[in-house]
């Protein structure tokens, strides 16, 4: 492949960084690193309380444990998502219901949700698809109205907005990924954000192994020791350190990427304004944040088509998820209604090339190999 999908976004301070940590003999959780990342995104985007986890999937997992979800708790999913944001609720026993995305992109849509609630849904979990914001306004009356807890998928949604508000700081919790693929990355790496004040104190505990370690190193108490069942979700402090030095970068980062998310769009819209394909089309008072710029074809023979052409001239083009609804894990259990948007995603969904080291001219090859495509 000459233009890779993706490559991983190194800022050139990451070793510096280690290096320190090393030296300083703090390489486990919670040392220095751990508490710049986590106050660095508490300042930068006002959230209450960030804890480092060493993914989004254990943030995701910690965030299932602190609602307390129990078997008969049903809990309302995208099936348009990747696996980590259904599996840590299956993993609590929930009994999983799967809404559809909306026709204009991706992401839940709220009367699907709407149609599925139950006295006995615990939870909504909403996913902002390619950093895009879902319809929090209507997603968070309706948990407010049915006593719901909201958590957000926010692994793609780093710096992205909504209505002037960072997307993660909506729901009662909040996960962000920091994954080789996102926008800022440590190879693995995760953040729980807790909104609702009430989780704080045993989010802590939780992700501890169950011990009030943190509140013994704040001096609140004179020992720590085993106060709930938990498990260890900290990631180290040398992934802590590899990390800070891309939130220092994360400007110049989202910069670059949003000027080549800018550059496709530009260049696609045309065509979906001739209804030829779909590009990404966020809801009002979204922001853009550069994650991923993706574009849905008429069908899957053309999808498959088209990642075929790219791969001939050395472009590496991907689909997506695969609906959970219809897994071959899930399939057999489902009673649901149809979900037509998300099988549409399914089948003719394409992501393109975007990281900050793919140069001009190869967007330009990759533009111009996809207008061929379909002048054709
Ligand atoms: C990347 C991703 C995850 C998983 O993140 P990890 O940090 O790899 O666990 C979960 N949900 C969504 C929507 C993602 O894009």
């Amino acid at each position: 492949m000459t233009i890779p999908f993706n490559i991983p976004y190194s800022t050139g301070q990451e070793l510096h960084y280690i290096g320190q940590a090393i030296a300083a003999h703090k390489t486990a959780g919670d040392g220095p690193f751990t508490k710049l990342c986590q106050s660095w995104m508490e300042e930068q985007y006002g959230f209450k309380k960030c804890l480092l986890t060493t993914s989004c999937t254990d943030a995701l997992e910690l965030a299932a444990l602190l609602l307390n979800i129990q078997p008969g708790d049903e809990v309302i999913v995208p099936s348009y998502t990747f696996v980590s944001t259904v599996n840590a609720f299956a993993l609590r026993g929930a009994t999983l219901v799967f809404a559809d995305s909306t026709a204009r992109n991706p992401n839940i849509d709220p009367a699907s949700v709407a149609a599925l609630i139950t006295p006995k849904t615990k939870a909504i979990v909403v996913v902002h698809y390619a950093g895009m914001a879902c319809d929090m306004e209507a997603i968070m009356q309706m948990a407010t109205a049915h006593n719901i807890f909201v958590v957000e998928d926010a692994a793609q949604a780093i710096d992205a907005y909504y209505k002037g508000k960072p997307l993660g700081s909506f729901g009662h919790l909040a996960a962000f990924s920091f994954h080789e693929t996102k926008n800022i990355q440590s190879g693995e790496g995760g953040m729980l954000v807790v909104n609702d004040e009430r989780f704080s104190r045993q989010a802590e505990i939780l992700r501890e192994k169950g011990t009030n370690r943190a509140a013994f190193f704040r001096g609140e108490v004179d020992k720590y020791g085993w106060v709930a069942v938990g498990s260890s979700y900290l990631a180290s402090d040398i992934t802590a350190a590899f990390l800070y030095a891309q939130f220092e970068q994360l400007k110049n980062i989202q910069a670059t990427r949003c000027q080549i998310w800018q550059r496709y769009h530009q260049a696609f819209l045309p065509l979906a304004q001739q209804g030829v394909l779909q590009v990404p089309e966020a809801i009002e008072g979204s922001s853009e944040n550069g994650h991923m710029y993706y574009i849905v074809c008429k069908n899957l023979d053309q999808r498959n088509a088209l990642i075929a052409r790219l791969k001939e001239q050395g472009i590496q083009a991907v689909f997506h998820y695969l609906s959970l609804h219809s897994s071959a894990y899930f399939a057999a259990q489902y009673k649901g209604a149809a979900l037509p948007h998300s099988d549409q995603y399914t089948d003719c969904l394409v992501r393109l090339p975007l990281y900050a080291a793919l140069s001009s001219e190869q967007q330009t090859q990759i533009i111009n190999c996809i207008l061929e495509f379909f002048k054709d």
